[in-house]
This record gives C-alpha cells, sequence and structure tokens, in this order.
C-alpha cells in the first residue's frame, strides 16, 4: 500500500512538518504516521500512531 503524504496546503497537516513559514518541509504519511526516513515500509494505519487522526478515529464519547 502506498503512503499518502501530507501536501502543501492540506490544512491538518501537522506544525511539525511545516517550516515557519507554513511550507511543509517534511514528508509524513497521514495514513501510518511515518516520516520520511521510513517511507521505504509498507503502509500499515495504526490506530493512534497518526496525532491528527486520532479524534477521527475516536470520537469524543458524550
Ligand atoms: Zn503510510
Amino acid at each position: 500500500m502506498a503512503h499518502i503524504l501530507y501536501r502543501q496546503g492540506d490544512p491538518d497537516a501537522p506544525s511539525v512538518i511545516k517550516d515557519r513559514n507554513g511550507h511543509i518541509v517534511l514528508d509524513l504519511c497521514r495514513v501510518c504516521g511515518l516520516g520520511e526516513m521510513r517511507l521505504d515500509e509498507s503502509c500499515v494505519p495504526v490506530v493512534g500512531r497518526n496525532l491528527s487522526d486520532r479524534r477521527a478515529v475516536h470520537p469524543p464519547a458524550r
């Protein structure tokens, strides 16, 4: 499975992969949370690994 990377302009891209101008400077997979140094590994979605997706996977209980 191919990684799906955050791209320039993604509103949900985490600030840690952006420079201070808001440009994405690091590759990060939005599915499995692996960064650019590990993109040769297969993409395996892990619940909770990607912080920005955690809320969508586990909506807060009311
Ligand atoms: Zn991935």
